[in-house]
């Protein structure tokens, strides 16, 4: 009776706990010079993170844990490792974008935080939920109908449309794509094009489907940026693309 009531009890935490999705954590590792210190300083102060993998928590639940680790060094790194569940950026990542949005004059030289909120936390923020959709659609097993990096795409601007109640806070995400496609020049590296779509084309799918969205909010957005797509097609693509991420998120709403 006694081992039948632990028994039940035990199962109900397990069951507790799988329900509230507690299972993507989040880890800043040392900084190892000034810059990387400056980096995790603010990373930590904004919250930010915390916020937002807090109520990713609170809406899904992942079949295994997932762990995203901000690294120190100045390599350019933002990835999800499938062998050790992790999602890894490193502080040399969020500094690349920093100089992206610096040296294409986004951000002036003397910018402040007040910049770095506008402009690069929305783009660190975005990648993490980008890779978080890569660890989700591997530890779940989903089967979205696209490619998997477009899935993803499509996985940040629900996830930040539902978190932030619009999808504006994706706009930076779009500009820094835009940013990369024109520093390319239409000839990006081969082993980026191997598992991405070209920059030019994320950034029309992010301004498509941030219009689409919400085409009042957003009227004109598509000319005053220049993307050449349909506006009902991208509010078709929008509805589509809710539509789909509700339908394979369901099982694991909470
Ligand atoms: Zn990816």
């Amino acid at each position: 009776m006694i081992t039948r009531t632990l028994l039940t009890l035990v199962l109900t935490l397990t069951l507790v706990g799988s329900s509230s999705g507690q299972q993507l954590s989040l880890v800043f590792e040392p900084a190892s010079n000034e810059r990387d210190g400056w980096m995790r300083d603010v990373l930590q102060r904004e919250g930010e993170f915390r916020t937002l993998i807090g109520h990713v928590n609170e809406e899904i639940a992942f079949n295994e844990s997932v762990q995203i680790v901000f690294r120190p060094g100045d390599k350019n790194q933002a990835f999800y490792d499938e062998d050790s569940r992790t999602i890894v950026v490193s502080y040399g990542f969020c500094w690349y974008i920093v100089d992206v949005f610096t040296r294409n004059g986004v951000l002036k030289e003397d910018w402040d935080e007040e910049d770095f909120d506008k402009f690069i936390l929305p783009v660190i923020d975005e990648t993490i939920l980008h890779e978080m959709a890569h660890a989700l659609i591997h530890v779940n097993q989903l089967r979205p109908t696209d490619d998997e990096e477009t899935a993803a795409d499509k996985l940040v601007v629900f996830i930040v449309d539902d978190f932030y109640g619009s999808t504006e806070n994706a706009l930076p995400t779009s500009l820094h794509y835009r940013l990369l496609a024109e520093e390319a020049g239409g000839s990006e590296r081969s082993d980026y094009l191997a598992k991405h779509p070209p920059s030019m084309e994320r950034h029309d799918n992010f301004v498509c489907w941030i219009y689409g969205s919400d085409p009042e909010k957003f009227s004109g957005l598509l000319e005053d940026i220049g993307v050449d797509r349909d506006p009902d097609e991208c509010v078709e693509a929008y509805g589509n693309l809710h539509d789909e991420w509700s339908q394979l998120l369901a099982p694991y709403r909470s």
